[in-house]
């Protein structure tokens, strides 16, 4: 079967998998950019999900994201 994106968490799923296999975790909303972050952060942008008020700071990420507030399943 053809793989979809999902719009939820921009990830590749199959449709027509069991739930446990399209299980999808990820933000509502977008981050939004809030500025810049004091020294002990070295003055890396700050992002804030607005959905659920979590920080990122992408200059400190290693691939990893802050994880998604609501659980699904992926969708087209
Ligand atoms: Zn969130
Ligand atoms: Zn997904």
């Amino acid at each position: 079967m053809a793989k979809k994106i999902c719009r939820n968490c921009g990830e590749e799923f199959e449709p027509g998998r069991s739930p446990e296999d399209n299980r999808c975790q990820y933000h509502p909303q977008k981050a939004e950019h809030m500025g810049t972050s004091d020294m002990h952060h070295d003055y890396s942008e700050v992002y804030k999900y607005p959905c659920c008020g979590q920080l990122e700071f992408p200059q400190y990420l290693t691939g990893e994201s802050a994880p998604g507030c609501v659980i699904g399943l992926h969708e087209e």
